[in-house]
């Protein structure tokens, strides 16, 4: 008798073409290697455009270097017996079986796996959006009632979400601790009824860097899953080799890298990825932010140069901040030496890449700021005023007042959000110095301002 899927090989014979079914063993779900949910921190320390160099290339349905895009909503079945099984969860994307789009999708996994290897886990998906990855993981794994452990310094659409939406919604709460005081996230941890150690692994807009290994360390201890979002620091850290068992992205930035499209990722062990697809109690499935295959064709293209792109952004950032220190700036990046966790990020951060492409000016008063921006955008060409980051054009915004105006005054000033801090994603486009003078030349302007300002 021959199987469902021997049929469907023979009358499309290009989908099974790549044939090396490798270590990867036919588990099309699981990429990396097995890790349990709790395992000690410190796992193995490989290059992510390694790990991605090591995943098989997936062609096109005629042999194309590039994978076919399966934009389809559903998909048929040769034998009507073979119906039954797919609900049943007999057959499934491991065996190239697919019932749905809203379920998985085949260009979805693809590009899915590629975010796996990206950051070290056993399986991932990808999702309408980098919120809709935060809270589908949050509602999977924390119960109506229970209690989460967050930074007070966080994007400020999570910490809406934590601070306002989850309480009301599902009783969900959260309590708001200093990461770096590890004795604070300790004690805030209540055993038992804490279901997440949530943080930003180079925070928003502070720029503070977690200590990923000693963070998953005590959560571990405390039977607590550690969710990291990764979305500021993709190639530069990758929380899960540093012990997390859930790295978030919000792909729309630095995966994209054109700020054109709005997506986000679930990265974490296979058992978390199928129970979140899981048609009666699963959030992707269920709540339904599912990407597109089509978006995710797109966004898969972008993926082989994501190292490259970083490497520009991140030494960009580093070569402005020293130039803006040495003019008496005042400047948060974690690349210089002054920076609180400068140390820890040389530790922790994976070699060659570079210490991230944000950096953070505090112009100390919002008007100032936004008189800079100004001349940068419109008098200089620098950059855009837009928030948002990972673009190729250098972004700018005063965080206090737009990306963070969800917090409140004290909450800001709890974060170390200054009024006048202002946010810069670097961009690669022209020369840096071509870059540089057009900053100074803003500056200058700046100055000559502030100067007939004080004489009237
Ligand atoms: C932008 C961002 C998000 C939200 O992602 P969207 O794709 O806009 O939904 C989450 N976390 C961080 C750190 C972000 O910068």
């Amino acid at each position: 008798m021959t199987t469902d899927a021997e049929i469907r090989a023979v009358i499309s014979p290009g989908r099974n073409r790549s044939g090396d079914e490798d270590d990867d063993g036919g588990n099309h779900v699981a990429v990396a290697k097995k890790k349990i949910l709790f395992s000690p921190a410190i796992t193995t320390r490989e290059d992510p455009v390694a790990a991605l160099g090591k995943l098989r290339h997936e062609f096109g349905e005629h042999g194309g270097v590039n994978m076919s895009i399966e934009a389809s909503a559903t998909f048929t079945v040769m034998e009507p017996e073979t119906m039954p099984r797919l609900f049943a969860g007999e057959l499934g994307p491991d065996r190239d079986f697919f019932i749905y789009s809203r379920h998985f999708n085949p260009t979805v996994l693809n590009l899915s796996r590629k975010m796996a290897a990206l950051e070290g886990t056993e399986a991932a998906y990808c999702t309408a959006s980098g919120m809709s990855a935060i809270s589908s993981v949050l509602l999977q794994l924390v119960g109506c009632g229970g209690h989460v452990v967050a930074p007070h310094t966080l994007y400020g659409g999570t910490h809406a979400l934590l601070s306002h939406f989850l309480p009301r919604a599902c009783g969900i709460t959260t309590s708001f601790v200093d990461l770096t005081d590890t004795a604070a996230v300790r004690e805030a941890i209540v055993e038992g009824r804490t279901k997440v150690l949530y943080f930003e692994t180079v925070s928003n807009p502070t720029l503070t860097v977690a200590d990923v290994p000693e963070l998953c360390m005590l959560a571990h201890e405390k039977g607590v899953v550690v969710v990291a979002d990764n979305t500021f620091a993709p190639m530069v850290l990758s929380p899960a080799r540093l012990g997390a068992d859930v790295v978030i992205h919000s792909i729309s930035k630095y995966i994209s890298g054109g700020a054109d499209i709005i997506a986000g990722a679930v990265c974490g062990p296979a058992s978390l990825v199928n129970s979140m697809m899981d048609a009666h109690q699963g959030t992707l499935m269920l709540l339904g932010p599912t990407m597109n295959a089509k978006i995710a064709f797109e966004l898969s293209e972008r993926i082989p140069h994501l190292g490259l792109r970083m490497k520009e952004h991140c030494q960009r950032a580093l070569e402005f901040a020293k130039r803006m220190k040495k003019l008496g700036l005042k400047v948060i990046y974690p690349g210089l030496e002054d920076h609180p966790q400068h140390g820890l990020m040389k530790s922790i951060a994976n070699p060659e890449y570079g210490f991230g492409g944000i950096l953070c000016l505090d112009m100390e008063t919002e008007k100032l700021a936004n008189r800079l921006m100004y001349h940068l955008q419109n008098g200089t060409q620098f950059g855009l005023m837009a928030v948002s980051l990972g673009y190729y054009e250098t972004l700018l915004s005063c965080s206090g007042s737009s990306t963070s105006s969800e917090m409140s005054n004290e909450e800001k000033a709890r974060a170390g959000i200054s009024p006048g801090l202002l946010r810069m994603s670097v961009g690669y486009t022209g020369t840096l110095d071509q870059r540089w003078a057009q900053f100074e030349k803003a500056l200058g302007r700046l100055h000559d301002e502030s100067f007939r300002f004080h004489k009237n």
